[in-house]
C-alpha cells in the first residue's frame, strides 16, 4: 500500500531490538555528576563562602550578597570543566513549562575569548518578560521582569549533542515584586507552612526544629512510535487524538498493568534513568500502567521545592530520550478517548526535624501529634477543596477528572478502615467497633497498628492517606507540581494555625483533655469530606451532593474560586498570592484554556475536512460506480450489499458535511459550543473509520498506536 499509515506500520515492524547487555559490574559513580551539590561546593568554594552558602541552603538564612562572586566563580570553574559553554537562568513561567535563555560565558578580549561569569550574573537575570503570560500584571505594571537565584535548588548541567549548559534554578518576578511564575508562590507557601508547623509543635512542648515538606510525584505517560505520531496532526498540535475509534481490545483484559516490559521500552526507560541519575534525580520505580502503551516513573521523595524542579526535568528528559529512541512521550492527561488517562500522584508529607508528622505514633505523645496533624488536614481539605480542585484545572485534565477511571472532580478524603475507625472513636468518645475495644484517649493511648498494605488502598479517592503521607491523585500528568502543593501547604498552614489558636490557650494540666475535646469538635464539623467507599460510583455522586461537597466538572467552573473574597483573604494573609497575583492567574489560566479548546476545534475541522472527507468521497464514488456497473452488467446478486455500502458512505458523507458546518459555526462562538460540536463530529468520523476500507483510512488507528511499538 502507498498509504503513509501502512508504511508507518511496516517501518515499526522493521525496528530490531538490541541484544541484551553482556554481564558486567554496575558503577553508579556518575550519580549527580552534573549537579553543583554540597560535595561540589565543598570542593570548589572557600571554606567561609561554603559555610555561608550552606547556612542559606540548609537553615534558610538570608543569602550573604558578598559571597555571590565566589559562588559564581566556583560554578563557572566547575561548569567549564564539565564542558558547559553557556549558562542560563532556568525558571517556570505561567505557561506551565520551564524557560531558559542562554548566554555564553564567552567575552572577547584582545582578539581572544575569555570565559566570565559574575556574581551579578548568578543572582539576577532580566529575561524579556513581555512575552510570558502575566494576566493583569502586565497591563498595570511594567513589562520588565527579573529572575532571582534560588540557592535552595542546586544548579545543574544540561547536555546535548554538541555541548552543555549550566542551569541556575530561579524565581521569576516583576519589578514591583509580583510573582510571574510558579516557583515563587511555592516557596512562599513552604515558608508559611514551616512557620505554622513550628507554632503547632511548640504547643506540644517540642523544641524548635527544621520543617521539611516532602514530595514524591509519580509520573504517568504514554509512549507511541514516532512514525504514527507524525501521521496524526491532532497529536502533533494538541497532544491528544481528537478522532479515533476505540479498538475491540484496549485495556479490558488488564494484561498490561505491571506486565513484563518490552525490550524497546526498557532500553528507553534505562536511558531515562541514567540521564536522571546524572542530574541527581532519584528515579526509583518503573512499570507498565493500566492502559496499553502507558507507563509510570516514580522517584524517591525529596524536599518539595527540589522535587518540583526535578519533576519538570523528568518530563523534559522523558520527551527527549523518547525522541532518540524513535518514540514520542505523550504527557497529555487524556491522549486517547475511552482509555485510561495519565495523572501525577502527589505524595506529600511534612517532617519536623527527623520525624514525619504523618507517621502514626508509637507512643501516646507522638500519637497525639499525629492525630492533631491529621485532624487539621481533614479540616484544611474540607474547607478548601474548591482551591485544591482549582489547582489541578486544565483543558487536558478536564477529560480525566470525572471520567470513570480517574478520581472524580469531587474532592474527598480516604483514610482507610482502621484510621477511619480511630477518627470515629475520637469523635464519638466511645468505642465504635469490637476490633478496637476502648475509646481512643489522647495523650494516654497509642494507635492500633495501621496496616500499610497496598491492597487496602483505595485507588478511586482523589486524596488518600497512604500509611505515612497523603497522596493527592487529581493533578494531571503534564502539570507542574508547584500549583497543587502551593495550595496544599497554605491550607494546611491555616488549619495548623487554627489548631494552635486553641491549644495555646489550654492550661498544662488540661492539655490532653482539652485537645481531645477540640479534635472531636473539628472532626464533627469536617467529617463530610471523609469517604472510604468507591469514588467512581453514581451513589457517591448523589451522596456527595447531599453532603454539599463542591463538584466543579470543568476548568471554567473550578477556576472561579480563585477570586472569591474569602480565598483571596486567606492566600493574602499567608503571603502566598496577593489579589493581583490571583486575578492574573485566573485570567492566564482561563485564557490558556480557551486557546487550547480553540486549537483543538480548528485541528479537528482541518483533519475532517482535508483528510477524512476526501477519503470518504472517494470511497463513496467507488461504491456508487460498483453499484452502477453491476446493474449495467445485468447482475442480480450482490446488489443489495453494494446498495447498502454506497448508501452508508453517502449518509456518512452527508453527516460529516453537516457536522463540519456546525463546527465551523461553533468556532465563531463560545468554547462550550466548540466542545459540543467537536464531540458530534468525532462521533461521525469514528463511525466512518469503521466503514471506510482499512487500506484507505489516513489516520493511524488506536490499535496501531497503542499496540505496535
Ligand atoms: P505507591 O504504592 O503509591 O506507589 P510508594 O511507597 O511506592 O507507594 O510511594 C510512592 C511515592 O511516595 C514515592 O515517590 C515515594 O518516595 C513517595 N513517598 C514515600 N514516603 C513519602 C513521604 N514521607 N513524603 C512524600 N513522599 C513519600
Ligand atoms: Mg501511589
Amino acid at each position: 500500500s502507498n498509504l503513509n499509515r501502512i508504511k508507518a506500520v511496516n517501518a515499526v515492524a522493521e525496528i530490531c531490538g538490541a541484544e541484551p547487555m553482556p554481564a558486567g559490574p554496575v558503577d553508579l559513580g556518575y550519580y549527580a555528576e552534573d549537579v553543583f551539590n554540597i560535595d561540589v561546593m565543598r570542593e570548589y568554594l572557600s571554606k567561609s563562602s561554603c559555610e555561608k552558602l550552606l547556612a542559606t541552603i540548609t537553615k534558610g538564612e538570608p543569602l550573604d550578597p558578598d559571597i555571590a562572586g565566589d559562588v559564581a566563580h566556583a560554578m563557572k570553574h566547575w561548569a567549564l570543566e564539565r564542558g558547559a559553554t553557556h549558562y542560563t537562568h532556568w525558571f517556570q513561567p505561567l505557561t506551565g513549562s520551564t524557560a531558559e535563555k542562554h548566554d555564553a560565558f564567552l567575552e572577547p578580549k584582545d582578539a581572544k575569548a575569555i570565559m566570565t561569569f559574575s556574581g551579578k550574573n548568578l543572582i539576577v537575570g532580566e529575561p524579556d518578560a513581555s512575552s510570558f503570560p502575566s494576566g493583569g500584571l502586565r497591563s498595570t505594571f511594567e513589562a520588565r521582569g527579573y529572575t532571582a537565584w534560588d540557592p535552595t535548588s542546586p544548579a545543574f548541567i544540561k547536555r546535548h549533542a554538541n555541548g552543555a549548559t549550566l542551569c541556575i534554578p530561579t524565581a521569576f518576578c516583576s519589578y514591583t515584586g509580583e510573582a510571574l511564575d510558579k516557583k515563587t508562590p511555592l516557596l512562599r507557601s513552604m515558608q508559611a507552612l514551616s512557620i505554622s508547623t513550628k507554632r503547632l509543635m511548640k504547643c506540644f512542648g517540642l523544641p524548635e526544629e527544621r520543617v521539611t515538606i516532602t514530595l514524591g510525584p509519580e509520573q504517568e505517560y504514554f509512549l507511541i512510535d514516532k512514525h504514527f505520531y507524525l501521521q496524526r496532526p491532532d497529536l502533533l498540535q494538541t497532544g491528544r487524538t481528537v478522532f479515533g475509534a476505540p479498538p475491540p481490545k484496549h485495556q479490558q483484559l488488564e494484561d498490561h498493568y505491571f506486565g513484563s516490559i518490552k525490550g524497546r521500552i526498557l532500553a528507553f526507560m534505562t536511558e531515562v534513568e541514567q540521564e536522571l541519575w546524572k542530574l541527581g534525580i532519584p528515579a526509583k520505580t518503573r512499570h507498565n500502567e493500566v492502559a496499553p502503551a502507558q507507563f509510570e516513573l516514580a522517584p524517591m521523595f525529596e524536599e518539595l521545592n527540589l522535587a518540583c524542579d526535578h519533576n519538570m526535568l523528568v518530563m523534559e528528559v522523558l520527551r527527549q530520550v523518547a525522541d532518540r529512541h524513535g518514540l514520542v512521550c505523550l504527557l497529555h492527561e487524556k491522549p486517547f478517548a475511552g482509555i485510561n488517562g495519565s495523572g501525577k500522584h502527589n505524595n506529600w508529607s511534612v517532617a519536623y526535624g527527623k520525624n514525619n508528622l504523618l507517621n502514626p505514633g508509637n507512643d501516646p505523645h507522638q500519637n497525639a501529634i499525629f492525630l492533631t496533624v491529621l485532624t487539621a488536614i481533614i479540616e484544611a481539605v474540607n474547607l478548601h477543596s474548591d482551591l485544591l480542585r482549582a489547582a489541578v484545572t486544565g483543558a487536558g485534565n478536564d477529560h480525566r477528572l470525572g471520567a470513570n477511571e480517574a478520581p472524580p472532580a469531587i474532592i474527598s478524603m480516604y483514610l482507610g478502615d482502621q484510621l477511619a475507625d480511630v477518627i470515629d472513636q475520637l469523635e464519638k468518645g466511645a468505642p465504635t467497633s469490637s476490633r478496637h475495644p476502648g475509646a481512643m484517649k489522647i495523650g494516654a493511648d497509642t494507635l492500633p497498628p495501621l496496616p500499610r498494605d497496598a491492597t487496602d488502598r483505595n485507588r478511586t479517592s482523589p486524596f488518600a492517606f497512604t500509611g505515612n503521607k497523603f497522596e493527592f491523585r487529581a493533578p494531571g500528568s503534564s502539570q507542574s507540581c508547584s500549583g497543587p502543593n502551593t495550595i496544599l501547604n497554605t491550607i494546611v498552614a491555616e488549619a495548623f494555625d487554627r489548631m494552635s489558636d486553641v491549644l495555646e490557650n489550654l492550661k498544662k494540666d488540661e492539655f490532653n483533655s482539652g485537645l481531645q475535646k477540640h479534635l472531636q469538635k473539628v472532626i464533627r464539623a469536617n467529617k463530610r469530606i471523609i469517604f472510604n467507599g468507591d469514588g467512581y460510583t453514581e451513589e457517591w455522586l448523589k451522596e456527595a451532593g447531599k453532603r454539599g461537597l463542591p463538584n466543579a466538572k470543568t476548568t471554567m467552573e473550578a477556576l472561579r474560586c480563585l477570586t472569591a473574597p474569602e480565598n483571596i483573604a486567606m492566600l493574602e494573609k499567608y503571603g502566598v498570592y496577593n489579589r493581583r497575583e490571583l486575578e492574573s492567574r485566573f485570567e492566564v489560566f482561563l485564557e490558556e484554556y480557551h486557546r487550547r479548546i480553540r486549537i483543538e476545534g480548528e485541528i479537528a475541522l482541518e483533519i475532517a475536512a482535508s483528510m477524512i472527507a476526501p477519503v470518504v468521497t472517494a470511497e463513496y464514488g467507488k461504491a456508487a460506480r460498483a453499484l452502477a456497473a453491476a446493474k449495467e452488467a445485468g447482475l442480480t446478486t450482490g446488489l443489495a450489499a453494494l446498495q447498502k455500502s454506497a448508501a452508508g458512505l453517502g449518509a456518512g458523507l452527508d453527516e460529516l458535511n453537516a457536522k463540519l458546518d456546525a463546527l465551523r459555526t461553533a468556532l465563531g462562538g463560545l468554547h462550550e459550543e466548540i466542545i459540543a460540536a467537536m464531540a458530534e463530529l468525532r462521533h461521525t468520523v469514528d463511525s466512518l473509520e469503521r466503514l471506510v476500507a482499512d487500506e484507505c483510512w489516513p489516520l493511524p488507528k488506536y490499535r496501531e498506536m497503542l499496540f505496535v511499538y
